[in-house]
């Protein structure tokens, strides 16, 4: 398989194709992927500039129903944009046809949002007259990354078009084929240039924040990127909007059943072979619990079938890059050394192919001090710190230290007391007795993160406001200028 750029309606071809290694049997190639260049990168913002004049004028029922055609359209196609994925990012192939149809739900709770969320406010008293319209605001530069590209493309993007702006995506380079697709899938139904995509590493994406055009960067991915990122987009006063990393605690309160959170936490650490920004980072439990609550943790850990991700077997796939593979097995040997309380689980499927992908068992460390390193910093890989606390007090003071605060959880058998720690964390989401949105969360809760988690939010009817400009008419009826 061989993808190219795609501007202006148009596969572009280019002189540089990077291979693309399959993280879970390193020695087969998926395909190959183009290289854009900062001369990519130009032509794509102007051609979402040109587009910006006649795009901005159509109507929003004339977004919604081009959105909600991508949409059908992109669902005829799952399986195969689900396919392309896994095999270029190693994430379950079952979790990824998942993740389509999540993507799918976002979009359209979105689309649904979207009358109400651009209602225009017509004010009129004896003096004077007023209105006050959200309008887009140009080109917007999408920037995503590998954990989970077809959702996070789908609901950074969505609010960007209902809005009336074009897009450039520049999407990672462990994850760009499945949403190149994607995104072609979607921009037959559009006019040429509102939807561009140029892969490409880090130079493109420097490339594609510093343009002048750009009149504002969506960014997901690590917190030193986006420092970068907006360091360049001072140079022209761009907005930005990120939704960064993660260090989620998970507090278990002592009236918690361990039977049933157990299962729940370990899910909610493990899932995705713990890659995911709003993951179970660090668990907090009483001391009173602690034994049953490790032995439960270990025993669900044990279960887990490490191997393939296109095995339908396997309940825990590869790491999607050598970096970040390198990141965790070095923390891995640190924690090691240092003579941490650890133990390495899970069923290993294939050993005969551990050495051709990025496979790691999951990791169980007990006994952890509140600062040490597995617990301050991201690990954003299957390993998972249990701490022991004494006071609710205590707890929520160790959940709080952190530069982080995107998810958290509480898990309590009372929920006014589970409420009332809840209201205490600082982050942008708190779960009780989950770690994640239900269906209604999903469609409501404004997703990111606060302090070093983010800027601005995701989904919800709140993003629609991340992605426009007010402009105010104001007609003097008689002469009262104040
Ligand atoms: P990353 O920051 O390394 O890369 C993200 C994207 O930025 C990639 O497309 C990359 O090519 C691009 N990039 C790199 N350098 C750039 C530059 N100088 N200018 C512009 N773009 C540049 O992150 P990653 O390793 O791909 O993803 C993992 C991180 O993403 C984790 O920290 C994770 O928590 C975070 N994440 C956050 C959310 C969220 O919604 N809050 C969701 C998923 C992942």
């Amino acid at each position: 398989m061989k993808v190219n750029l795609f501007i202006n309606n148009e596969d572009v071809t280019t002189e540089h194709y990077d291979e693309v290694k399959d993280p879970g049997r390193l020695s087969e190639v998926v395909g190959y992927i183009a290289r854009g260049d900062a001369n990519h990168i130009d032509a794509a913002v102007q051609s979402g500039h040109r587009a910006f004049q006649s795009w901005s004028q159509t109507s929003l029922e004339e977004r919604m129903s081009i959105l909600l055609k991508s949409a059908e359209e992109i669902e005829r196609n799952a399986f195969f944009i689900a396919s392309v994925t896994a095999k270029e990012n190693g994430i379950l192939l079952g979790r990824t046809v998942d993740e389509v149809k999540l993507g799918l739900m976002d979009m359209r709770n979105m689309i649904e949002m979207a009358p109400s969320a651009f209602q225009k406010r017509i004010i009129e008293d004896e003096g004077g007259w007023v209105s006050i319209v959200k309008r887009p605001m140009g080109v917007i530069a999408c920037i995503v990354p590998w954990n989970a590209p077809i959702i996070l493309t789908l609901q950074k993007i969505t609010p960007i078009l209902l809005a009336g702006n074009p897009i450039v995506v520049k999407p990672s380079p462990t994850a760009s084929m499945g949403v190149v697709t994607l995104l072609r899938t979607m921009a037959k139904f559009f006019p040429p240039g509102v939807i561009n995509v140029v892969p490409g590493g880090g130079d493109v994406g420097s490339a594609l924040t510093s343009h002048p055009l750009v009149r504002k960067i969506s960014f997901t991915g690590g917190g030193n990127t986006a420092v970068t990122i907006m360091k360049s987009a001072a140079e022209t006063l761009k907005g930005v909007h990120f939704e960064l990393g993660g260090n989620d605690p998970a507090i278990v309160l002592d009236d918690a059943d361990l039977n049933e959170v157990a299962p729940k936490i370990v899910e909610g650490a493990f899932r995705r072979t713990g890659q995911f920004c709003f993951a179970i980072k660090r668990v907090y439990v009483p001391y009173s619990m602690y034994e049953e609550f490790y032995e439960k943790v270990c025993e669900l850990s044990d279960s887990y079938k490490i191997g393939y991700q296109l095995n339908e077997e396997t309940t825990m796939g590869p790491i999607n890059n050598q970096l970040q593979y390198q990141r965790i097995s070095e923390l891995i040997d640190r924690l090691e050394e240092s003579g941490a309380n650890l133990v390495k689980l899970g069923k290993v499927l294939e050993p005969e192919n551990w050495d051709n992908g990025y496979y790691l068992q999951p990791v169980v460390v007990r006994d952890v001090d509140p600062n040490a390193e597995i617990v301050i910093c991201e690990q954003f890989g299957p390993v998972l710190p249990l701490i022991p606390y004494h006071t609710e007090e205590e707890v929520i003071q160790m959940a709080n230290n952190s530069e982080f605060g995107l998810g958290s959880s509480i898990w309590s058998s009372d929920f006014d007391r589970a409420l009332s720690v809840a209201n205490q964390i600082e982050a942008g989401m708190t779960f009780i007795n989950g770690h994640g949105q239900t269906l209604l969360g999903s469609k409501y809760i404004p997703f990111g993160g606060i302090k070093q988690s983010g800027i601005g939010r995701e989904k919800s009817i709140e993003v629609f406001d991340e992605f426009i400009e007010y402009h105010g008419i104001n007609f003097h009826k008689k002469n009262n200028v104040c």
